[in-house]
């Protein structure tokens, strides 16, 4: 390669004027072919762009012959440049007819080029187009080279949306059922439901300049809206919203954090010297950070890609300066669609007419859920094809409590929404108006209702529920949404807001239960074949006792003058309790050695959710204050069947006959020995299932915010001795489940279920 382009900008140059030059877009393009050609000194430039059905097509060339122009298409994953666009990445070989993914195409002639350079068009993350050199020498391109040919891409994509190739409707894809009724299935990541008209979040903002003039003013304008972004962020964290604190606060503070990132800033920089205007270097790092995040397999860190899609379109924004529709106005209910958002931009929209929020991706753990989640907005995630399927100002309606998103919903829809949603309101208003009322059965049998929580968002729940306590403080959330290991004093604080809420009720904070599917991103790991059956839980905490030891620390700081509710997970055997306690006990004695305030008990217990624990019941029951029954992780053991997957979701009924008689014993064991017991599993939650818990003896349970209303209404329209010797005849059964007799069991006695 010579010394052009090691002068990226000359070509950048040359690029522009040929963009600038009039004519049609297809001459413009043959022509850029040519220059990009004689300036990378390549003997082959092509450009293949996406049309409709994942098809890759050749819209210009120099050097393969130009009968192929518009004749060779390719679909995407098919051939190398196939291979390109899949990955979204650049794909550099000095023996391309030999790589396996090679395809020849006769029409082309392309047999006799050796290496071969591709890099992705990108546009708004999306794979538009493939850029390709090409030349008879086996060579390897250089990273230089590589870099000059994304920058030029960058350049092309801005071309390409231009609609002046392809039209923007076709570019936008397969939208076949557009105008149909549609119902989108995804993941429920914040609960509740919503309708309004679809709003696109607009993270796309239009470059209108991508080479610069005079590269010193650039860089000015990058350092200018570097600082102003900065200004901006600083604002958002002082929202009166936001003044409370709590975890969404933290969560806009790490990625305040990003937007000081210098590696960020460094590239950026480098690309306005290689001659790209700041909005255009800003963009280009930014498709560049998306395509190679995208591919790490860590979710923590995919998930951080919506921060930094975020910031940069905050700063194109600043820099272009149209920031005076940066809070985007709404004036009817809305229900925003997206790609992903990030945690800052969902607060540029008017809370009182957002009404829900679905997203091709998203996470339950992920910055913006939270947020959304202390707005109190109902999230869907994970709906694939989103976008293709949703048009600007159809109607939809949102049900994050089956998953499902309608689009363009039909009028038995809407009206069965419209009721569901009375009838959700009229429910929630009765629940709220009995949540004084005590969980007793029609014979007097009380029953203790905790929730279940995790995030501070979610402390309110206990006086709104009227819940008795938190029967499960799930500790690993804080980690997960945390980029770093909280330290002690911060987690102290954490348990001391939690302490404090709950007043004179129980909070029960369960040890660290992270490995499996609640990954945290400071923790370095290993693929593992069978996560859920692997290091995790106390497995980690016992071979990292330093995190056990401060968490430990914290939670005693946290509950100084008060009961310390503590419970380990996974604990497999009494040995590995009584390692656990043993750490505990030190962390009490350093409190006596450093004159700490101590809490006045400490109550000790741990989760049955290995089924090997139950043969060991009559020595831990010994050891332990109290005993929770964790059925999600219990019955995936006892089953040998996958929590997570979706083939095995109804596979076995958790009302199964084998189950029943399982959590029995364990029930009767603990009552002969005065430990009290309480169910904290998904299945305490729905009101049939805990009907036959609590007729199986259990009389605490600790269910989700959302499920005490319904599960006390259960509780308060039984009759216990009916039901106990209904289920004692039934538990023998041989059938698969006796989900169905117990069903109609309570519609013959009248029991709200
Ligand atoms: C359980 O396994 O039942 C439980 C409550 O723990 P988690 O769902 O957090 O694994
Ligand atoms: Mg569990």
């Amino acid at each position: 390669m010579t010394d052009h382009v090691s002068q990226p900008r000359l070509l950048l140059r040359r690029l522009h004027s040929v963009m600038a030059s009039g004519g049609k877009a297809q001459d413009k393009l043959d022509r850029v072919v040519r220059v990009i050609a004689q300036n990378m000194v390549a003997e082959v430039c092509s450009i293949y762009l996406s049309r409709a059905g994942g098809i890759l097509e050749l819209f210009a060339t120099e050097g393969l012959k130009e009968e192929a122009v518009h004749q060779t298409r390719l679909r995407v994953g098919e051939g190398l440049v196939g291979l390109v666009a899949e990955r979204g990445l650049p794909l550099n070989l000095s023996e391309a007819p030999q790589h396996p993914r090679f395809v020849y195409r006769a029409e082309t002639g392309e047999d006799i080029y050796h290496s071969f350079l591709g890099v992705p068009v990108l546009r708004a993350g999306k794979v538009t187009g493939v850029l390709v050199v090409q030349n008879v020498t086996p060579r390897k391109y250089r990273p230089e080279e590589v870099e000059a040919l994304q920058t030029i891409s960058m350049v092309l994509a801005e071309l390409v949306t231009s609609g002046e190739l392809v039209d923007q409707e076709e570019l936008a894809e397969d939208a076949t059922d557009i105008g149909e009724p549609v119902r989108l299935d995804g993941m429920v990541m914040a609960s509740g439901v919503g309708a309004g008209i679809a709003i696109f979040h607009q993270p796309q903002v239009k470059i209108t300049k991508t080479v610069a003039d005079d590269v010193d003013e650039e860089r000015v304008r990058l350092e200018d809206a570097l600082g102003a972004m900065r200004l901006q962020l600083e604002e958002m964290i002082q929202h009166p919203d936001l003044a409370h604190g709590g975890e969404h606060r933290e969560v806009l503070e790490t990625y305040r954090m990003f937007a000081y990132d210098q590696g960020w800033q460094d590239k950026m920089h480098a690309a306005v010297q290689s001659g790209l205007t700041a909005e255009a270097a800003v963009n280009k790092i930014q498709q560049e950070n998306r395509a190679r995040m995208a591919k790490i397999p860590d979710p923590y860190i995919r998930e951080r890609i919506a921060d930094f899609d975020d910031l940069a379109t905050r700063l194109i924004r600043i820099i272009q300066g149209d920031e005076s529709n940066y809070r985007t106005q709404l004036t009817e209910d809305s229900v925003l669609i997206a790609r992903n958002v990030g945690p800052a931009e969902l607060m540029d929209y008017d809370q009182q007419y957002l009404k829900a929020i679905v997203l091709e991706e998203g996470s339950v753990t992920a910055h913006v859920t939270i947020i959304a989640r202390a707005m109190g907005i109902p999230v869907i995630g994970r709906v694939s094809d989103l976008l293709t399927h949703v048009q600007t100002g159809e109607h939809i309606i949102v049900d994050a409590s089956s998953a499902h998103v309608y689009v363009r919903p039909t009028e038995d829809v809407i009206e069965s929404y419209r009721s569901n949603l009375e009838i959700q309101e009229q429910l929630f208003a009765e629940y709220a108006a009995e949540r004084e009322l005590p969980a007793e059965t029609l014979d007097g049998e009380r029953i203790d209702l905790f929730m279940n929580a995790g995030l501070l968002v979610d402390l309110p729940s206990l006086d709104n529920t009227g819940a008795c306590g938190i029967g499960l403080f799930r500790t690993e959330f804080q980690f997960m949404v945390s980029p770093a290991l909280p330290k002690v004093d911060e987690q102290t604080k954490i348990y001391k807001a939690a302490l404090d809420a709950a007043g004179d009720k129980p909070v029960v904070f369960r040890t660290l239960d992270i490995g499996g599917d609640k990954q945290v991103p400071f923790l370095p790991r290993d693929e593992e074949e069978n996560p859920a059956m692997g290091w995790r839980a106390i497995r980690i905490a016992l071979d990292r006792p330093a995190l056990l030891r401060f968490q430990l620390r914290a939670l005693l700081y946290a509950a100084a003058g008060k009961t310390l509710h503590v419970m380990f997970p996974m604990i497999a055997e009494v040995a590995e309790l009584r390692r656990c306690k043993a750490i505990l006990n030190k962390e009490i004695l350093r409190l006596k050695k450093f004159d700490k305030e101590p809490p006045v008990d400490v109550k000790v217990g741990c989760m049955l959710e290995v089924p090997s624990l139950s043969w060991q019941l009559d020595i831990l029951l010994q050891e332990i204050d109290f005993l929770s029954i964790g059925t999600n992780d219990l019955m995936q053991f006892f089953f040998a069947c996958d929590r997570s997957s979706p083939r095995l979701a109804d596979r076995y009924d958790l009302l199964a006959p084998p189950v029943l008689a399982f959590l029995h014993m364990i029930v009767q064991s603990c009552h002969e020995a005065n430990v009290p017991v309480t169910l904290c599993g998904e299945m305490g939650g729905r009101p049939i299932d805990a009907m036959a818990l609590i007729a199986l003896g259990l009389k605490r349970l600790s269910v989700s915010p959302t499920s005490v209303g319904p599960v006390k209404r259960m509780i308060r329209s039984v009759h216990m001795g009916q039901l106990r010797d209904f289920m004692l005849s039934n538990i023998k059964s041989p059938e698969h489940s006796i989900r169905d007799s117990l069903t109609h069991f309570a519609k013959d006695h009248g029991i709200k279920v």
